[in-house]
């Protein structure tokens, strides 16, 4: 008997959120995204094992990536005013 499992990683766009770079320096907006990996068999994904939330920069030289805390993400989608 075959047993095929495996993990899936699927990306959810949240939105655009203001936040500046940390690594360019650009201010305004960053694409917010939402990764769950999940325990999958038989390429039916089951169990969500990680969540994790990323901010990814919008000038296209920069495309820097950065993993928030989940708190950090809502507030920032909850439009926040937020203190640099
Ligand atoms: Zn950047």
């Amino acid at each position: 008997m075959f047993l095929i499992f495996g993990f899936r990683t699927k990306v959810h766009p949240l939105g655009w959120v203001a936040m500046a770079c940390h690594v360019c320096g650009q201010g305004g907006r960053m694409a917010l995204f939402r990764e769950v990996t999940k325990f999958s068999l038989f390429f039916i994904p089951l169990i969500p094992v990680r969540s994790k939330y990323v901010v990814e920069c919008a000038n296209p030289m920069c495309r820097s990536r950065r993993t928030v805390s989940k708190s950090e993400a809502q507030r920032l989608l909850s439009g926040a005013p937020s203190h640099f």
